[in-house]
């Protein structure tokens, strides 16, 4: 017994140790924006990382092997679904083997659940339609209004992993959305001026965006989301541009910028970067300066046209 409890003392001090050190719920993300809602809800009671980054396209990241080890280690894992993710993340949690995260289990969870999504299909989805928005628009984080509806998934489900949490949990959420709220007036306020205006962008990466701040998406430099831009689509949106007289070209940072600026030059059309996620410029540090960002470039780039 004498040589049994000062071993016994040193596993309970290791155990507690542990458990401090583990206390913080390991937050995964594919995305930076539901990783930084994720920190703002859980503070100091959760770590989060986020797989792709802002200035990446979230349809195509280039799967890392350290993204692996981040999923085995994951309590919960935050995606936004829809099937943005299909061309990297499920082989990932398969490989993760980590039970937790999967599909169904407490620790994933489906951003867009619960969420205003648009372009839902009425017809049976096939891959033939090259589509890689198959279930309706996955960029729907682009409407703050989406971006609150996460924040209460999240919070409900870190309550749920962390009961201990639960009212700090609550606690954040209820700050979270109190600066929504009053952040939200502010950008309808600035963008209020220039309702109604229509808008050519690059991707289908702004429905939610423009239904939120009642812009008019007139076309797309892509012909369909995920394929390239051609000569005789491209001829199209120049036309339209011109006979819509569209001021501004949106194009998300991850894209090549060739083909917009040459529809600019022939159109006098402005084109501008709008970033889709936290992270996409240094500036860019949470959830509030997403949408403070691309407000302002969008009243900057218009001011002057309207
Ligand atoms: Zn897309």
């Amino acid at each position: 017994m004498k040589r049994i409890l000062p071993v016994l003392f040193a596993l309970v001090a290791l155990a507690s140790f542990g458990s401090a050190a583990e206390a913080k719920l390991r937050v995964v993300s594919s995305l930076q924006d539901f990783a930084s809602i994720a920190q703002s809800i859980g503070s100091d009671r959760v770590e989060t990382l986020a797989l792709a980054k802002g200035y990446q396209d979230p349809h195509f990241v280039d799967a890392k092997p350290s993204f692996v080890l981040q999923l085995s280690r994951a309590d919960l894992l935050i995606v936004a679904g829809l099937e943005l993710e299909i061309g990297y993340l499920p082989p990932l949690i398969d490989q993760s083997r980590n039970d937790k995260i999967h599909p169904g289990n407490p620790g994933y969870l489906d951003g867009s659940v619960g969420c205003d999504i648009l372009q839902r299909p009425t017809t049976q989805v096939t891959r033939a339609m090259g589509d890689v928005h198959p279930y309706g628009n996955p960029h729907y984080w682009t409407d703050p209004e989406n971006g609150r509806v996460v924040a209460r998934s999240i919070a409900a489900r870190l309550s749920q992993l962390d009961a201990a949490g639960s009212a700090t949990y609550q606690k954040n959420l209820a700050a979270f959305e109190a600066r929504l709220t009053q952040k939200e007036a502010e950008w309808r306020a600035k963008m209020a001026p220039y309702a109604g205006t229509r808008i050519v962008t690059f991707h289908d990466s702004w429905p939610n965006f423009a239904k939120a701040f009642k812009l008019d998406i007139v076309g797309h430099v892509e012909p369909k989301p995920g394929i390239p831009p051609s000569p005789t689509h491209t001829l199209e949106i120049i036309n339209l541009i011109q006979a819509q007289k569209v001021p501004v070209i949106l194009v998300e940072p991850y894209f090549d910028r060739k083909t917009p600026d040459s529809i600019a030059a022939r159109t006098g059309a402005t084109v501008v970067t709008f970033y889709p996620s936290v992270g996409g410029t240094p500036a860019i540090t949470d959830y509030f300066a997403l949408f403070d960002t691309d407000i302002n470039a969008f009243v900057a780039a218009v001011k002057g046209k309207k």
